[in-house]
């Protein structure tokens, strides 16, 4: 199973999810707060592409809907 990165909206918190594919675009609980979290498309997520030829630089060009920061350093 595919590992996918989520962000929750309520607290910021950012954590990886080992999820079906049939499922991914289903927002996951905050281990948290319970709320929904939204998927964050990660540069991480680039790796497993592989054939992409993506190669975005780690720690840039993650987006969190919550931070302000570019880097979501915040969520960590
Ligand atoms: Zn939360």
């Amino acid at each position: 199973m595919p590992v996918y990165e989520y962000c929750c909206p309520e607290c910021g918190l950012k954590f990886e999810l080992l999820r079906p594919m049939s499922q991914v675009n289903e927002d996951a609980s905050c281990p948290r707060c319970n709320n929904g979290a939204k998927r964050v498309l990660s540069s991480f997520a680039a790796f497993s592409r592989g054939a992409g030829g993506e190669s975005a630089p780690v720690g840039g060009g993650s987006e969190c809907s919550t931070c302000s920061a570019s880097t979501c350093a915040s969520c960590h």
